[in-house]
């Protein structure tokens, strides 16, 4: 049998290998074991392990025999169950872990048969690299701690822990069974067999993350559980396609999203709306979930949103850009400093842009923070935090927030004012890049709201890299989309325009929306963002030091620096992927 090894734990003493035999420890005690005896068993004073008559006794008898407390402790059998794992393991250096039952991860259950843990009062706690940290009420069973080892293939640490902790965490790990019949369960996209041994392998969270697991592979993207007929039916959603994937009696409702609220580690109570975000392990990697457990009049839903990985979705050619903004971006990106300021009428979009400008910034070992209002995407290496967050930890300062986490580049999906645009603006001077969104109806009246901070103006033009205002469009599905005759108005078009939509119109048919079974009789098929863009070149920032009234500047900097989305509107009209009417704003 392999020979088994305490491990250096967290901030207590190096252990050493442990003899299996625990006769003679009390003269093999090693010295630099930290906290004395006699401290220990004012702890267990303070937890009721011991009373203040039984400590006294204790002491004096002690005293007399010439023997540490703690040792009398042991022999007179006065002590706890608990308490005795405790003087036990202090005195190997094995440490005490008091530990919230609540805190410890779900995902560390699946490292342990449920026998083994429960046979053995051993639950994982937290798992390293290439190890476990195992609490334990008895820090004596080696026999087991060295096959836990061999069966994880993870070098494991101990930590004593009360036994009712240990109980309550194991509860927690492995709890009631679904009360699901297996012949009660309707299977759809998933068989009914094989739901059926997740069930009794793993019970409802097994369920659970089974289920969700399918839906990454299945490329579902929204997977949701409420009440279908006399049925609970668990349905897949992949934008274009609604399937039903399992669907069980209505009874086991609330059950059923039980299921799903505990492998997100949330407990439902009465609240109307809770929600949280979770991750899964797969194969593949990590995969990240939102999780919205609604209680209605109706009953309990739930829906389980799969977070998109970044890596695959987003490049800064895929964003909306044309190719002359693609690489005016990409040469101030490379600068990777000053702030980049990016308005739109509503914050739908502003998180996928930015985050494609960070993505081509900064690669894996950089520093990035991210605020987003909620979590839209899953970005691997990036400290992800969800506003409320920055509320709570921070007391919503950005400052704050960027000296605690010292970040190489800071993303604020959202500012809300002025005042926090301001503090952007000083941490940007201080040498981290910053990228934020703004809520704006145009480029000017962004640029506007810039100018009206109350900072020099120079100071200002030196920290920002490019202000740009992004709107959506709706794309044409491209399974129903009609051509039309007919040729737009010329009504109403700015004069820069006329011209370019007199040859278009020669040129290029012009579509409609329909609606078909692909896209759901919407007619579109997605979303796409065109952009105006201001780049802070030297120019700009010359002609802002010009005497001119601050309105009438800013509309001669716009008019003669603008990159605009036009190029882009143009090339989706000629590819017929717009109607006119939605992109004719562009054309004022
Ligand atoms: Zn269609």
């Amino acid at each position: 049998m392999k020979h088994f090894t305490f491990q250096p734990l967290f901030y207590k003493v190096l252990n050493k290998p442990v003899s299996p035999k625990p006769v003679g420890w009390f003269a093999e005690r090693r010295a630099d074991v930290g906290g004395s005896r006699t401290e220990l068993l004012d702890t267990f004073l303070k937890l009721g392990y011991l009373s203040h008559e039984s400590l006294t006794k204790l002491k004096a008898r002690a005293a007399r025999k010439e023997v540490p407390a703690a040792g009398e402790a042991l022999v007179s059998g006065i002590l706890h169950p608990d308490a005795k794992g405790w003087v036990l393991a202090d005195t190997l250096g094995i440490p005490f872990l008091e530990v919230d039952p609540a805190a410890v991860p779900l995902s560390l259950s699946e490292l342990l048969p449920e026998a083994i843990a429960r046979e053995n009062m051993a639950v994982p706690v937290s798992r390293e690299e290439g190890r476990i940290t195992l609490a334990v009420s008895d820090p004596f069973r080696h026999g087991a701690f060295s096959r836990i080892e061999e069966m994880t293939g993870l070098s494991v640490t101990l930590v004593v822990c009360p036994a009712g902790t240990i109980t309550r965490i194991l509860e927690r790990f492995y709890p009631e069974a679904l009360p699901i019949p297996p012949g009660e369960i309707l299977g759809g996209a998933i068989g009914r067999e094989e739901a059926q041994e997740w069930l009794a392998r793993g019970r409802g969270r097994r369920l659970a993350e089974k289920v969700l697991l399918h839906a990454v592979e299945a490329g579902i993207s929204t997977v949701r559980v409420y009440p279908s007929g006399r049925s609970v039916a668990v349905f897949g959603d992949s934008g274009a396609r609604r399937s039903l994937l399992l669907s069980f009696p209505i009874r086991f409702r609330e059950a059923l999203v039980g299921s799903f609220a505990d492998l997100a580690g949330l407990s439902t109570g009465r609240e109307c709306v809770v929600e949280s975000t979770f991750q899964l392990e797969t194969e593949t990697g990590i995969r990240a979930f939102r999780i919205s457990v609604l209680r209605g009049l109706s009953g309990v839903e739930t829906v389980v949103t799969v977070i998109p990985d970044l890596r695959s979705v987003i490049a800064l050619d895929s964003i909306g850009f044309h190719p002359e903004q693609t690489e005016i971006t990409r040469r101030l990106l490379s600068m990777q400093d000053g702030l980049i300021l990016v308005s739109s009428p509503a914050a739908e979009g502003v998180a996928t842009t930015i985050y494609a400008m960070l993505r081509e910034s900064y690669r894996a070992g950089s520093r990035v923070v991210t605020v987003e209002e909620t979590h839209r995407f899953r970005n691997d290496g990036y400290i992800q935090l969800e506003r409320h967050e920055v509320e709570k930890r921070f007391g919503g300062k950005w400052t704050r927030l960027a000296e605690t986490l010292e970040p190489d580049a800071l993303m604020i999906e959202s500012v809300s004012d002025k005042k926090e645009l301001l503090d952007l603006v000083h941490i940007a001077r201080r040498g981290i890049p910053v990228f934020c969104g703004a809520q704006g109806v145009n480029l000017s009246r962004t640029l506007e709201t810039l100018f009206s901070l109350e900072v020099d103006p120079f100071l200002l033009v030196r920290v920002v890299r490019l202000v740009m205002h992004q709107r959506l469009v709706d794309l044409l599905c491209p399974e129903c989309r009609r051509a039309v005759p007919a040729v737009p108005s010329l009504q109403f078009v700015g004069e820069n325009y006329r011209e370019k939509l007199e040859t278009m119109v020669q040129e290029v048919t012009f579509y409609v929306r329909a609606g078909c079974p692909r896209c759901r009789g919407t007619g579109y098929s997605g979303k796409m963002a065109l952009f105006d863009l201001l780049p802070f070149t030297p120019g700009v920032q010359h002609q802002i030091f010009s005497d001119e009234p601050l309105e009438e500047k800013l509309a001669r900097i716009v008019g003669e620096n603008l990159r605009s989305a036009f190029p882009s509107v143009e090339d989706l009209l000629r590819r017929g992927m717009v109607t006119f009417d939605d992109v004719f704003p562009f054309f004022r």
